[in-house]
């Protein structure tokens, strides 16, 4: 605790304060690496929602009253601070998520660099100017804030996915509450402490910690929440599109995928395989953008299998820098992944790799799964159509180019895809042709930029993108405002 500064009770952040809930309930975050408390955290209901949202409408007139450009130079002062405190986000990251240092440390610069980027639309904040048909008429567009945004994240890549929802929704001029994900409270939390360090004003921004019954529940069902951000699974922004549908109040859900890799026969196997294994792999799998697919070519399948498995047993599972990947966030996830990978073998899958818990001494206290491949499975199966948010992976076999677009098509989800190929053909075919929000070439399923829209089809979202400018869309209202002049008045 002495080492990141994540404090013994993590608090709730209210109008610019820490504090406890109405009920003084708590509930503890485990480290994923040894098991053990890491603090104890405020466990928030309907009263302390409540409490924020109110604190949030209260503040939101005058925040939105000050120009985008001010809203945006403060942001930038946020993001500054983030700067300063890179290590410290980074150690509290690396210590609730069980993900390295090094790669916290990355999360926290991309974090920065979307921070960047949404506050230098303070100074663009766009609408249009446009022609009328009506002579001496002008027409534009002005973009105003909704009012509040309830904010509700996963915890996977916790301080980017913080920097996603809070700096767009506030360089709109709305005043948020953010409902953290229970697993990364510290990181929330953390973020609330500096940006009230820099002088965000009181209940601009408000933090909730608490489960997702529980507290995220009545955040979505509040009459005072304007538009509901959610980055979750398909399950929970189903749930939440329903109860937020009913009172017509906009939505933005950020859900799962179950992304699709294509290797052809003309692919450069070494580049391939390396970016199987970071798509399939990094980050222990726990990326909505994982590549949980892989559809190789007939022509080069066994021999790619065979550098597949072969890498994927000398990969390094721990926590350390020098770890491929870490555990899994909690060992519930662990359990029913374990358990999914079973099932399948019940059905005639064959894993090629992992498909257990570590267990010996280093891994024994922590949530660790090994790294798992698994062949001989059809496309229904439900391995091959759920999402499991981990370190697993299935193999499919297909004939040609048309085969594996039509089986990369062939799911519940429309989030990213990636192929490995040297023709220019395939490559712009299949950019063209699969239902997902992102295709990509030669790389891996995941690696989106802080500046382009990042979002899915089918039931991978409902249709928002965040981040880019296309992320101003959810947090603004457009109007429409004409002008009529007579030049008679001259
Ligand atoms: P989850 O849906 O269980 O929880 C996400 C958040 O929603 C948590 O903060 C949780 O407390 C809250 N929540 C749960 N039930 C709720 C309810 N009834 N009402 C309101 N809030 C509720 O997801 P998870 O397992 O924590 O995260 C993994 C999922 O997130 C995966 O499906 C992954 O693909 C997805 N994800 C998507 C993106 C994206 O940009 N598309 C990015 C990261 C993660």
């Amino acid at each position: 605790m002495e080492r990141t500064g994540i404090p013994s009770t993590i608090l709730n952040w209210i109008s610019g304060t820490e504090v406890g809930t109405a009920a003084g309930e708590i509930f503890a975050k485990v480290s994923p690496v040894s098991g053990k408390v890491l603090a104890s955290v405020a466990r928030s209901r309907a009263a302390d929602v409540e409490q924020a949202v109110e604190a949030a409408r209260r503040a939101q007139k005058g925040w939105a009253e000050r120009t985008p450009v001010e809203r945006g130079d403060l942001l930038l002062t946020i993001t500054q601070a983030m700067r300063r405190n890179q290590e410290q986000i980074a150690a509290i990251v690396a210590a609730e998520t069980g993900m390295s240092v090094k790669q916290a440390r990355g999360e926290t610069g991309g974090a920065i660099a979307q921070g960047e980027f949404m506050a230098g639309e303070g100074r663009r904040l766009y609408g249009r100017t446009t022609t009328s048909a009506v002579p001496n008429k002008y027409a534009m567009t002005v973009r105003h804030p909704l009012g509040v945004g309830g904010l509700i994240i996963a915890a996977n890549t916790p301080i980017a996915n913080v920097a996603w929802k809070v700096f767009p929704a506030l360089v709109c001029g709305n005043a948020a509450v953010l409902k953290a994900a229970e697993d990364t409270p510290a990181t929330a939390w953390i973020f609330g402490k500096l940006a009230h360090e820099v002088g965000l004003p009181p209940g601009v921004l408000n933090i909730i910690q608490g489960y997702g019954e529980e507290a995220g529940a009545p955040l979505v069902a509040h009459p005072g929440v304007d538009v509901i951000s959610f980055t979750g699974s398909s399950a929970v922004g189903r749930q939440i599109a329903r109860v937020a549908g009913e009172r017509l109040a906009r939505v933005s859900l950020e859900l799962g995928g179950k992304n699709p890799l294509v290797v052809c026969d003309d692919a450069d196997l070494e580049n391939s395989a390396r970016w199987v294994l970071l798509s399939a792999f990094s980050n222990a799998g726990q990326r909505c953008a994982a590549g949980s697919r892989i559809i190789i070519f007939d022509g080069v399948y066994d021999r790619f299998r065979d550098m597949l498995v072969e890498r994927t047993k000398r990969l390094r599972v721990g926590p350390g820098d020098d770890d491929d990947f870490g555990p899994v966030i909690n060992e519930e996830q662990l359990t029913n992944m374990v358990a999914a990978v079973e099932r399948a073998r019940e059905k005639g899958a064959v894993v090629l790799a992992g498909g257990h818990r570590f267990t010996e001494s280093a891994h024994a206290q922590g949530f660790y799964m090994a790294p798992t491949l698994v062949e001989n499975v059809g496309p229904q199966d439900e391995i091959s159509t759920s999402e499991l948010f981990g370190p697993v992976t299935c193999l499919y076999r297909v004939k040609d180019f048309a085969e594996a677009l039509s089986l990369a098509n062939d799911s519940p989800y429309g989030l990213t895809a990636c192929i490995h190929t040297r023709s220019i053909h395939r490559a712009m075919e299949f950019a063209q042709k699969v239902q997902t929000g992102v295709a990509v070439v030669n790389a891996g399923t995941y690696g989106s930029e802080p500046h382009m829209p990042f979002g899915g089809l089918k039931q991978s979202g409902n249709g928002w993108r965040e981040p880019g400018t296309e992320a101003l869309d959810i947090y603004s209202n457009l109007k429409d405002i004409y002008i009529t002049i007579d030049p008679g008045m001259l």
